[in-house]
């Protein structure tokens, strides 16, 4: 089959949604490297947007695959599931929380902890409902996660929304602190907005949400989908900050390509009693089986020490290319979660173009942002290969 022959099938059967997809389908994989139906090679700073956490045809990954395939790949929630509870206490051991649920996406973790923070108060019989999120944030495409993701882009098409869900401006605690009131229940952020620009948020500021939830007595959900499991250098984003949420979402990199989401909190927090929720197959043996592998990788191959110093280099070489050139406007981000905003959309396309012309693969976000979010096992030559196919597309603009 031709590139041409899978486009003709998309476009005559494929819901037009992905307006636009670069002319490439990859039908090879290894370590940090993808190959297409051509056989050209691309080093990848995509990652399925900050998911492959290992990279391709990692063997720990692909064995934990091949072991579920040939056993129980999937199992109701009738039952009890080994590989689910083994990783809910590994992902206990490893953060604030006590309690896990499994979910299949971002957004369905997100729904799920929104509802776990409502729960929370029903149970007692008070009545708060109403959550905050932030301008320009992202948390997902169903109808509720619409309404929580602070972009009119995303919200004009559904109108109206979901009711009971206002989004404030970032980094303005007073924006914040007016916005509560006696039926707000919970704050939910992103500790760096990845679809909004790779925009870090302030210390000061999350440390201020923080401390007003704990004052309001409300709930700070973190959404961690893209931040979480190593991305920044930390095993979660939240450990930059100083601060723990009461309730935390993942998705993205903890399967490291299989999907599988996760809703962590506090023993206090998890509200759910038999009943108030569930799924069919969120955290089935195959899912939790990927994400041990993922996480047992991290832990064993130092990921995060390697996340942290490549991480680190990568954002000082950034910085000399905002210096360098007058239409490099900003460069954000932390560890391997990285952004190079450019004064112009026009510009972002064509480097997107150029630099997948010289074999490397990179995405945009928030509409003029250069984002990389390689697979964690990213290494140096590669990643100074790209630096300099970039700078040599940059100083051809
Ligand atoms: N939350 C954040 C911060 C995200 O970046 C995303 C996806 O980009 C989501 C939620 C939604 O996750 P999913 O696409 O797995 O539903």
């Amino acid at each position: 089959m031709t590139l041409e022959n899978i486009k003709n099938l998309n476009d005559k059967y494929f819901v037009n949604i992905y307006n636009g997809r670069y002319p490439l389908c990859f039908i090879n994989g290894d370590g940090v490297i993808l190959t297409d139906i051509s056989g050209k090679k691309y080093v990848d700073f995509v990652a399925g947007i900050a998911v492959n956490t290992l990279g391709y045809n990692h063997p720990t990954l692909v064995n934990a695959i091949y072991e579920k395939a040939k056993s129980v790949m999937h199992c109701s929630n009738f039952y009890f599931i080994k590989e689910q509870a083994i990783l809910a206490e590994k992902l206990c051991n490893i953060s604030f929380g006590n309690k896990v649920f499994f979910t299949n996406s971002g957004t369905e973790a997100n729904e799920g902890a929104i509802k776990m923070a409502k729960r929370y108060f029903s149970k007692q019989g008070i009545k708060k409902h109403k959550i905050i999120t932030l301008k320009n944030s992202f948390h997902g495409r169903t109808l509720a996660m619409v309404a929580a993701t602070g972009q009119e882009k995303y919200q004009k098409p559904y109108m109206p929304l979901v009711n009971g869900i206002v989004n404030v401006e970032k980094g303005n605690v007073a924006a914040l602190e007016n916005a509560i009131d006696d039926e707000t229940c919970a704050v939910m952020m992103e500790l760096i907005q990845g679809e909004g620009g790779v925009l870090l948020m302030g210390k000061e500021y999350v440390q201020a949400v923080r401390k007003l939830c704990s004052d309001k007595g409300i709930l700070l959900i973190f959404d961690e989908v893209q931040t979480g499991i190593g991305r920044t250098g930390k095993m979660f984003a939240y450990e930059h900050f100083g601060v723990t949420p009461d309730i935390m979402t993942l998705a993205k990199g903890l399967g490291g390509g299989f999907p599988i989401g996760a809703i962590i909190a506090s023993d206090t927090y998890a509200s759910f009693e038999p009943g108030d929720h569930g799924t069919t197959f969120g955290g089935n043996p195959m899912a939790c089986a990927c994400a041990q592998a993922v996480l047992n990788t991290i832990i064993k191959d130092n990921l995060l020490v390697h996340v942290e110093t490549l991480g680190k280099y990568l954002g000082d070489k950034l910085k000399d290319l905002e210096v360098k050139y007058n239409f490099v406007c900003k460069s954000q981000g932390m560890g391997l979660l990285r952004g190079l905003k450019f004064d112009d959309k026009v510009i972002l396309a064509t480097i997107i173009n150029k630099m997948m012309d010289k074999g490397f693969l990179l995405c945009p976000s928030g509409g003029n942002t250069l984002r990389m979010v390689p697979p964690l096992i990213m290494d140096k030559v590669n990643l100074n290969k790209m630096l300099d196919a970039l700078n040599e597309v940059l100083s051809e603009i």
